[in-house]
C-alpha cells in the first residue's frame, strides 16, 4: 500500500524566523484542478503584520544592507541560481496550486529567475548625478533606499509578480514584508526558504506574512512604518490601497487590470496573427493573465476567415489538469471565480453572438475542477460588459473596425491602459497605430512577451508606475539632493530674486 505523502503546514518568515500565525489559524490550499488538499499556510491576524513590519524597521535600521551594494548583489545572484536549480520540484507546485499547465509554472520560474538576476546586476548601478548648478554650488543627487516596502501580489502568476517587485526593492537596499495571495502562499513559502538558506541577506530584510487582504494586507497598507506599498491585483483594490495609503501619504505602486486589444490588420500574417489571439487570450491559463488579449479587434475585410480559423484551433485546445502530459489549458482559479466568469458568459450571450464554447466544462476528470471550455463572442458591442470589464477568464471578444482610427478608437474604450497588439505587415502603419493606443505596452506582430530589462505598466486605470527595466528599479528609490557650496562668501541665504 502507497503511504499518503504528508500534507505540509507553512509558516510565515519574520526577522529571520519561521513561525505560526499568532493566532494559529490555518488555510487549506485546494487544487483547482481536481479538489485535492495541497498544503496548509497560517491565516495570520492583524498583530503579525505588526512584528513583521518592525522585523523590517530594525533591519533597516541596524544593517548596511541598503549601503551594500556588493552584497545585495551577491544575495540576488545566489537567489537567482537557488529558484533556477528548483525548477523541477516548485513548477509543480506552482501548477497544482494555481492550475496553469506545468509548462507555464516552467516558464515562470525561469521568469522570475531572469528578474531576480537582472537587479542583481543593476544592484551595483544605483547610481544618481551630480552637477554644478552655478558658478559655487554643486548638487549631487544619490538615489536612496525607500526604507520598509510591502510587497502586496495575486495568485496568478505568484512567484513571476513578486519577484518583478521584490528583486528591485531589494537591489535598491529596502527591507520588504511580502504579503502572497491567500489563495496561492506555498510556492512562495518555498521561496522564502531560499532567501532564508543566503547568508547574504540579513535577518528581517526579507518577511513573509500570510493573512487575509481586507484586514492583514490593509494593515500592511496603513502603518506608519511602511514607507511604500507596491500592489499587483485588482483595479478596485488598487484604488481602496491608494485611499488607505493617503493618510500617511506613502508611495504607492499599482500594476492593475487590463482590458488588451490585439488588433489585426488585413494586411497582417494572417496564420501568425490567428495563433497571436489565441495565445494572447491566454487559454493556456484560463484567461488568468493581466495583460491577456482579451479582446480581439479585426479588420472588417478579413474578419469572416479570422473568426473562422480561430474558432477551430480554439475548440482543437486541450483542457485539464495542468500536470497532465499534453495538457494546453487549466482551470479557473476557485468556484468564485468560476460563478464570476459564467456569470459574464451569460450576458455575454445576451449581449453578442457566442461562437464557441460558453459552458462549464464537466466530462470526465474536469467535472473535479473548475474548468471551462474556451469561449469566444463575435459582433461584441463596446458598451457590452464583456468588452469593459476584466473577466479574467477563458472569454474572448472579437469586435471590428474600418481604419486606423477606427481601430484606435474601439481599443481605448475601456477604462483600462495595461497592453495591447498589432498586427500588420506594414511598419509605418503598427507604429502610428501603436502610438495611438493609450497602454503602457504594445507588441508589434506578437503578443504577451516580457523581459526583464524591458519597462511595463499601466496607463488610465491599469495603474501607476512601472515594472521592469531601470524605470522598474527607480521606483524604489528616494532621489537625495545633498547641495554643497563651494566659495567662502559670507552670503550663505540667497536674496530673494537671485
Ligand atoms: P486582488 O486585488 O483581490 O488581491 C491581490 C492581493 O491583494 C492579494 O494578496 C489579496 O490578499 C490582497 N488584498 C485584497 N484586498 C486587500 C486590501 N483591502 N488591502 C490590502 N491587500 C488586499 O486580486 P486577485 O488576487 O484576485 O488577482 C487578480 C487581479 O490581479 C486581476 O484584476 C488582474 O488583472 C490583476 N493583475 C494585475 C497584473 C499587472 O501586472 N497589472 C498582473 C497580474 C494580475 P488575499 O488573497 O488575502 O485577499
Amino acid at each position: 500500500m502507497a503511504i499518503a505523502e504528508a500534507v505540509k503546514t507553512y509558516q510565515n518568515y519574520i526577522g529571520g524566523e519561521w513561525r505560526d500565525a499568532g493566532n494559529g489559524a490555518l488555510l487549506e490550499i485546494h487544487d483547482p484542478g481536481n479538489g485535492e488538499l495541497v498544503y496548509r499556510a497560517p491565516n495570520s491576524p492583524v498583530e503579525d503584520a505588526h512584528q513583521a513590519i518592525a522585523a523590517a524597521r530594525h533591519a533597516m535600521e541596524t544593517t548596511d544592507w541598503g549601503d551594500n551594494p556588493n552584497q545585495r548583489a551577491t544575495a540576488l545572484y545566489k537567489l537567482a541560481q537557488a529558484l533556477r536549480a528548483s525548477i523541477e520540484w516548485l513548477a509543480p507546485l506552482l501548477t497544482r496550486e494555481g492550475g496553469k499547465p506545468l509548462s507555464v509554472s516552467k516558464a515562470e520560474v525561469l521568469r522570475a529567475s531572469d528578474a531576480i538576476e537582472y537587479y542583481g546586476g543593476l544592484a551595483r548601478n544605483v547610481y544618481g548625478r551630480s552637477t554644478m548648478l552655478a558658478p559655487d554650488s554643486l548638487a549631487i543627487l544619490i538615489r536612496e533606499p525607500i526604507g520598509v516596502i510591502s510587497i502586496i501580489v495575486p495568485w496568478n502568476m505568484a512567484l513571476s509578480l513578486l519577484t518583478r517587485s521584490l528583486a528591485p526593492a531589494l537591489a535598491a537596499g529596502n527591507a520588504v514584508i511580502i504579503k502572497p495571495s491567500s489563495v496561492t502562499p506555498g510556492a512562495t513559502a518555498e521561496f522564502v526558504k531560499m532567501i532564508d538558506d543566503i547568508a547574504e541577506f540579513p535577518r528581517g530584510v526579507v518577511n513573509f506574512v500570510v493573512g487575509p487582504g481586507s484586514t492583514t494586507g490593509a494593515e500592511l497598507v496603513k502603518h506608519p512604518d511602511v514607507d511604500m506599498v507596491a500592489f499587483t491585483g485588482d483595479t478596485g483594490t488598487g484604488k481602496e490601497i491608494m485611499r488607505m495609503a493617503a493618510d500617511t501619504l506613502k508611495k504607492v505602486g499599482l500594476e492593475l487590470g487590463g482590458k488588451s486589444p490585439n488588433i489585426v490588420f488585413a494586411d497582417a500574417d494572417f496564420d501568425r496573427a490567428v495563433r497571436g489571439a489565441l495565445n494572447g487570450a491566454s487559454m493556456f491559463h484560463a484567461g488568468q493573465v493581466c495583460v491577456a488579449g482579451s479582446r480581439v479587434l479585426v479588420e472588417e475585410s478579413v474578419h469572416d476567415r479570422f473568426v473562422e480559423k480561430l474558432t477551430e484551433i480554439t475548440k482543437r485546445l486541450r483542457l485539464g489538469h495542468g500536470l497532465k502530459e499534453g495538457v494546453q489549458a487549466g482551470p479557473v482559479i476557485n468556484e468564485g471565480q468560476l460563478n464570476r466568469v459564467m456569470g459574464y458568459i451569460e450576458q455575454g450571450k445576451r449581449d453578442a453572438q457566442l461562437i464557441t464554447g460558453g459552458r462549464r466544462a464537466t466530462e470526465g476528470e474536469l467535472g473535479k475542477g473548475y474548468f471551462i471550455e474556451p469561449t469566444i463572442f463575435d459582433h461584441v458591442p463596446i458598451e457590452a460588459s464583456i468588452a469593459q470589464d476584466e473577466i479574467f477568464g477563458p472569454v474572448l471578444a472579437i469586435q471590428t473596425f474600418t481604419d486606423e482610427e477606427d481601430a484606435a478608437r474601439v481599443a481605448n474604450s475601456t477604462v483600462y491602459g495595461l497592453a495591447g497588439a498589432v498586427w500588420t505587415n506594414d511598419i509605418s502603419k503598427a507604429l502610428r497605430v501603436a502610438k495611438k493606443v493609450k497602454s503602457g505596452m504594445v507588441w508589434v506582430n506578437t503578443f504577451g512577451k516580457l523581459y526583464a530589462a524591458g519597462e511595463m505598466g499601466g496607463y488610465k486605470q491599469s495603474g501607476i508606475g512601472r515594472q521592469y527595466g531601470l524605470e522598474g528599479l527607480w521606483e524604489y528609490t528616494e532621489m537625495k539632493h545633498i547641495n554643497v557650496q563651494l566659495d567662502k562668501s559670507t552670503r550663505i541665504v540667497p536674496e530673494i530674486g537671485d
